[in-house]
This record gives structure tokens, sequence and C-alpha cells, in this order.
């Protein structure tokens, strides 16, 4: 392999390598900006229930989370709660 031939190959992987880290960081952008979305949804959903309040605290042994796919906002949300879009 000559100079030039040389100097074509780490060109190629240059731009290769930039291509990489373009779509990679706009993969990460994309993604975190997916997870503050849910966070947000999160933060605003986890202390709402429409259970009546209760003068003593009643446990269960339900250890299952059941959450419902909500028809209006096509949303995951904990079972038993309102949907707020
Ligand atoms: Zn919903």
């Amino acid at each position: 392999m000559n100079e030039g031939e040389y100097l074509e190959t780490v060109n190629d992987l240059k731009e290769q390598y930039i291509t990489m880290k373009e779509s990679l960081l706009l993969r990460i952008s994309m993604l975190e900006e997916k997870q503050q979305t849910f966070r947000y949804q999160f933060t605003l959903t986890q202390f709402e229930s429409p259970r009546p309040l209760a003068q003593v605290p009643c446990y269960t042994s339900n250890m299952v989370i059941s959450m419902y796919k909500c028809r209006i906002c096509n949303h995951w949300h904990p079972k038993y709660s309102y949907c707020l879009s």
C-alpha cells in the first residue's frame, strides 16, 4: 500500500467515524427526549388515585402492578388511574 492509498483509507475511516458519531448522537438525544417525556408523565400521574381517602391504611399482598393501555393517549397507565390527556 503506497502513501496515497493509505491516506485515502484513513480519510474513508474518518468519514465513517464522523457519520456513525452523528447518527449515534442523534439517537442519544432522541432517547433522552423520550425518557424526559416518560419521566414527566410519571411525575404527573404517580400520586393520582380514584380510590376514596381512607382513615386506616390497608395493605395488600398483591405485588402485581397492573397497567392498561389507554385508548385516549395510547400510553400505559397504572390500573385504576385516570388519563389526563
Ligand atoms: Zn391516557
